[in-house]
């Protein structure tokens, strides 16, 4: 069922630890700028394991460029990211073992939602027999089975979003990075998803970064909250935290609650 699609690592090698503790994801010291423009001014965090990590902050804070800097999208000009306690600064994209969705485009758009989810399962020398299996459980933990041969123009917004997320969890990866997944879609919508994607996300026990703007969002959905602004961070703890204690007067006002 369901829940098989979780953690099937057993397999393989322990990997060796070679950073400071059991961090899923660390980036440490992270600059960078483009031009004259300071985008990363000195971010230092961990991610947990399998928890839900949510950086959040306004448009243009660098939510996106510190998570292409974890998926290797993108080269720091100082610092370092280290996946699994290794460090991975100079390792490319399609090395890292992870996941991403992104705010629009992220399916192909010539192929089916089944040859989407196939693709990454095909890189990875996976056999027709059994990418049909995976498939088939990646589906229907977005409930998106019997969808398998529509083309994603065939597909609501949200429903792409879904075999989007489907996709990037088809491959069993170590990390699930999200970029504001559920910005493009109407506010229905966005409250199931957010619902679906918290339950899914603690039952596959992925651990997860996630993006958004949103301060609702990500304090309904994280189990920890990074509030950034400007290139840096200003306050990483628990929603509850973040809300009752808000540490700078940034967090404060965009959090919007007097204490
Ligand atoms: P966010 O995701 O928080 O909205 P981004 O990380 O996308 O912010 O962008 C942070 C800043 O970096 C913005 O000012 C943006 O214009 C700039 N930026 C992002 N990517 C590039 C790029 N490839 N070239 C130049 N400037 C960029
Ligand atoms: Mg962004």
């Amino acid at each position: 069922n369901d829940v098989e699609i979780k953690r099937t690592h057993t397999h393989l090698e322990p990997v060796q630890q070679k950073g400071t503790n059991k961090n899923d994801v660390e980036v440490k010291g992270a600059f960078k700028q483009f031009g004259s423009n300071v985008v990363l001014n000195g971010i230092d965090l961990e991610v947990k394991q399998g928890e839900l990590l949510t950086l959040l902050g306004p448009s243009g804070c660098g939510k996106s460029t510190t998570l292409n800097l974890i998926a290797g999208f993108l080269d720091a000009d100082q610092g370092e990211v280290y996946i699994k306690g290794n460090n991975v600064t100079k390792v490319p994209p399609y090395k890292r073992d992870l996941g991403m969705v992104f705010q629009t485009y992220s399916l192909f758009p010539h192929m089916t939602v089944y040859e989407n989810l196939s693709f990454g399962l095909k890189l990875r020398k996976v056999g027709k027999a059994e990418q049909k299996k995976k498939i088939s459980k990646a589906l229907e933990l977005v409930k998106m089975s019997g969808l398998e041969n529509r083309y994603p123009r065939e597909l609501s917004g949200g429903q792409r979003q879904r075999v989007a997320i489907s996709r990037a969890l088809v491959v069993e990866p170590e990390l699930l990075l999200l970029d504001e997944p559920l910005s493009n879609l109407d506010a229905k919508l966005r409250h199931e998803l957010r619902a679906e994607i918290k339950r899914l996300q603690k039952e596959i026990g992925v651990t997860t970064i996630f993006v958004t703007h949103d301060q609702e969002e990500a304090l309904s959905m994280s189990d920890r909250v990074v509030v950034m602004n400007a290139g840096k961070i200003e306050q990483i703890s628990t929603p509850t935290d973040i809300y009752n204690h808000p540490k700078t007067e940034f967090v404060f006002q965009f959090i919007g609650k007097s204490n």
